[in-house]
């Protein structure tokens, strides 16, 4: 039950189960911590996740700092690569240009958004099909359509993912996926469809909200507008993942409104300690996987070299 909300004259009528990402990212971590150890035994060195921040946005750079300290609690070497904002872009493809060709950089994730003088093609064109762990380029976005395997998006797999580890049935339900971005929205209604849901996607120019959640079984909400959804617009029992990560003051909040929302659905991913988590230790697996892959060279890419030093971090 989830408990966050249940104050004041909602307490009694909250009835959605937690959907805690906690438990969930720290099945995946154990898992992905052996398997790092074993990576790190057959090859001799440690595979780096490089994460490049361009200027000093300071959400980005909070978000940064729990990947290097997932990083560091499964084992994996963490590279902040740091740019200035006013770099251009020609700087940023010679930076992601130098990690697509480092042996060691199995992974490469770029903090959005960019400066807006940048291309986002700058990094789309550029990063290494074989390293883009969080699947943005066109390559992994293409696998993604085709249901080839590539690497996902981590956001939308872990929001799917959570639903699948909590037991929640999808093939053959309604799903309505509430944002149509290219990093969230639109890659959770192809994974939803890829899980036999019948899905329907809205955006900010869907006329009826409420009209089309109504008939919703699953909802995943990805909008970036706190209280967008309310518990009168969905149908009782409906399960509820909020994507939704908004600053309201000095509290972080999703895009529904919890109280109401726990009311009437039967299963709440909870913001913070929801997606989230689950995101950050997916993003641990598609780095092994990555490095795994590079070090059979099956990869599309550049070949990487296997280091000429052994890392000595065994
Ligand atoms: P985005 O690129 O801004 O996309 C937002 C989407 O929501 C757009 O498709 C937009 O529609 C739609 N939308 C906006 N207002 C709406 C409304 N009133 N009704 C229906 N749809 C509406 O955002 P994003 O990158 O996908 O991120 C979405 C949220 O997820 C943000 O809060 C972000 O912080 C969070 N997020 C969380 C994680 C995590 O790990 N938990 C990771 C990434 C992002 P249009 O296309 O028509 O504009």
């Amino acid at each position: 039950m989830l408990t966050a909300s249940a104050s004041g004259p909602m307490a009694a009528s909250v009835t959605a189960r937690n959907l805690a990402g906690a438990p969930i990212a720290a099945e995946i971590k154990a898992r992905v911590k052996a398997d790092v150890a074993a990576f790190r035994k057959r090859n001799g060195y440690t595979p780096t996740l490089a994460v490049v921040l361009v200027g000093r946005d300071a959400p980005s750079a909070v978000y940064l700092q729990q990947i290097l300290r997932t990083c560091k609690s499964v084992g994996i070497d963490g590279r902040l690569v740091e740019i200035p904002g006013r770099a251009s872009a020609a700087r940023l493809r010679n930076a992601i240009v130098a990690l697509n060709e480092d042996p060691l950089v199995a992974g490469i994730i770029v903090q959005m958004p960019l400066p807006k003088r940048i291309p986002l093609t700058t990094v789309t064109g550029t990063l290494d099909p074989a390293k883009d762990i969080d699947g943005i380029q066109p390559i992994n976005a293409g696998h993604l359509l085709l249901g080839h395997s590539g690497f996902l998006p981590t956001t939308a797999q872990a929001a799917i993912e959570i639903l699948k580890r909590s037991g929640i049935p999808i093939a053959g339900r309604r799903a309505v996926v509430v944002g149509r971005s290219n990093v969230v929205g639109k890659p959770a209604a192809l994974l939803l469809l890829r899980e036999n849901a019948t899905v329907t996607v809205c955006h900010s120019h869907t006329t009826d909200l409420g009209a089309h959640l109504r008939l919703a079984d699953i909802v995943v909400v990805a909008a970036g507008k706190p209280g967008l959804i309310t518990g009168e617009m969905l149908k009782r029992g409906a399960v509820v993942v909020d994507v939704g990560i908004n600053v309201v003051g000095d509290r972080i909040v999703g895009d529904v409104d919890a109280g109401s929302v726990a009311a009437v659905a039967s299963a709440l991913t909870p913001v913070p300690g929801g997606v989230g988590p689950v995101t950050n230790a997916l993003l641990m697996t598609h780095l092994v996987r990555a490095a795994e892959a590079q070090v059979r060279s099956e990869s599309p890419g550049p070949r990487p070299r296997r280091p000429a030093v052994v890392g000595g971090r065994a």
